[in-house]
């Protein structure tokens, strides 16, 4: 194995100093038209981790890159896979496994993304939770690229409707999430199905012992990538608070009443946990939802929706739920219960202070933890800023429970009704006389659309999308009770 350690950089969201290594994507071997595109989207410069995998990528080099999330790894790889497809050819020529079908939602948005650029480049999805049968058709259509899950996409080899024998690419995205659920013996099944002819791309947040022995399984000469976590100072606000087992979910609450952060990731260790913090939270009147492995997907959809629209103003997760996760806007991570693992714990923390945002990270220690935090302070190189619970006066206005500006609507009805983002905000500002501002984010599924609006109209703007049509048709809308049941 090759180590490459490219220069130091910010976050990709800061413009790059001068003498920073060349970021302009039109140095890459890659088609004009996707250079266009690219350019389309808003992708003006490459992102570190970009930076360091495209060029040995797009020679065909097989990788072992490690990235923070959030930090572009998707297109790193969709570019190399799209750069190398034959869309006149139709066989599968690229699979991409992913941990979790929301994260292969993902990729496969952001590699249709990418492929604007070529006309007619079909991008599957085949994750658990949807029947086989529609899978099988699509696939019986063709398709050129196939986003899945390890299980799934064992299925369908089984059953032999899934063929990659043409394959040439083969990614492996979020591999060390992927062992965590322990998919191991899939992945290597998988592999085994492939070409022995081919790239082999595995991406990861994080390098655990398992990726070595995964690379070796069945990659070739992997050339290894490796971005350290950037620190920037003052941008993430750490506080360590030491708590007794007893006084931890409290503590959550007393927080949140103190710092009053408009959105807050709270990592448990376990379910259970996560169920003791929600029941805790909701009895102090806080809008709490919580995101667990068990989840439907309907239901998990729901609940990051409201989390990302602002109408829910906690988030309370274990990591396996919350890997991945890209949210934008996000001022506190607390850490309910600290973690062993020094690497996870700068992974939870990093989601906070981003975009040029300060961020709040506390962790609940408890004395026979203290060892943990030593670990962290000695990784992330920080100096530990201990606090007491005590200190954590209550503001004066706090007692107006802390609530999330915004509320979600939800309409019955979705893209197969052919409603579009544009229509509800049109039914909203027009008629209904709100303004553009009042508006938040909009989001459209299969059968149902998430509207989220301000607080203080969200009675008035029910009501008004009740009385009124959107599309020219007569719609249900409710609004997701606060309590996200
Ligand atoms: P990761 O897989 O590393 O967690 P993603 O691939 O999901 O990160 O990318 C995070 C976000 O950054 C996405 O919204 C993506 O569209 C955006 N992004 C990726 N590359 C660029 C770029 N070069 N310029 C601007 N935005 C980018
Ligand atoms: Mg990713």
């Amino acid at each position: 194995m090759t180590e490459v350690s490219p220069a130091p950089s910010t976050l990709f969201t800061r413009a790059p100093d001068n003498s920073a290594a060349n970021l302009s994507f039109d140095q890459l071997p890659l088609a004009p038209s996707t250079l266009a595109n690219l350019k389309h989207l808003g992708y003006l410069q490459m992102t570190p981790i970009q930076a360091a995998s495209l060029p040995p990528a797009l020679a065909g080099q097989d990788l072992i890159a490690q990235a923070k999330t959030g930090s572009g790894k998707t297109a790193a790889f969709a570019l190399t896979l799209l750069a190398k497809l034959n869309p006149r050819r139709f066989a599968v020529q690229a699979l991409v496994l992913c941990p979790t079908r929301e994260l292969a939602d993902q990729v496969t948005q952001e590699i249709r993304r990418l492929a604007r650029g070529e006309d007619n480049i079909k991008v599957l999805t085949l994750c658990g939770g949807s029947t086989m049968r529609p899978q099988i058709s699509s696939l019986e259509h063709g398709a050129h690229v196939v986003v899945g899950t390890p299980g799934r996409i064992m299925d369908h080899l089984q059953r032999a409707s899934l063929d990659l024998s043409a394959l040439d690419s083969l990614v492996l995205d979020e591999a060390d999430r992927m062992l965590d659920m322990g998919f191991f013996d899939d992945i290597v099944t998988v592999a085994k199905a492939c070409p022995s002819e081919r790239q082999t791309l595995l991406f990861s947040a994080t390098f655990p012992e398992g990726i070595a022995t995964l690379a070796r399984q069945f990659q070739r000469q992997p050339q290894r990538i490796t971005l350290p976590e950037q620190h920037e100072a003052g941008k993430i606000r750490q506080r360590f608070y030491e708590v007794t087992n007893d006084q931890r979910l409290a503590a959550v609450a007393l927080l949140l009443k103190h710092y009053r952060p408009v959105s807050t990731l709270a990592f448990c260790n376990t379910r259970q946990q996560c169920r003791d913090l929600l029941q805790v939270l909701r009895a102090e009147g806080f809008v709490a939802l919580a995101l667990h492995g068990e989840m439907e997907q309907r239901e998990r959809d729901q609940v990051l929706i409201q989390f990302a629209n602002r109408s829910c103003s906690v988030l309370v997760a274990t990591d396996v739920a919350a890997r991945g996760l890209d949210i934008d806007q996000l001022e506190a991570v607390i850490n309910v219960d600290i973690t062993p693992d020094s690497e996870i714990h700068v992974h939870r923390i990093g989601r906070t202070g981003r975009v040029d945002q300060d961020g709040w990270a506390f962790s609940l220690v408890s004395s026979n933890q203290k060892g943990r935090v030593a670990n962290i302070v000695k990784t992330m190189g920080v100096d530990v800023e201990w606090r007491s619970l005590n200190d954590l006066q209550i503001p004066v206005d706090a007692d107006k429970p802390l609530m999330p500006p915004m509320v979600t609507l939800l309409i019955l009805g979705g893209r197969k009704e052919k409603i579009r983002p544009g229509d509800v905000l049109g039914a909203l500002t027009g008629e209904a006389g709100f303004s553009k501002e009042q508006v938040g984010k909009i989001n459209v599924t299969d059968t149902s659309t998430y509207v989220a609006v301000l607080r203080s109209i969200a009675k008035d703007a029910l009501r008004k999308l009740t009385a009124g049509t959107i599309k020219g048709k007569k719609v249900k809308v409710h609004l997701l009770s606060d309590r996200g049941g």
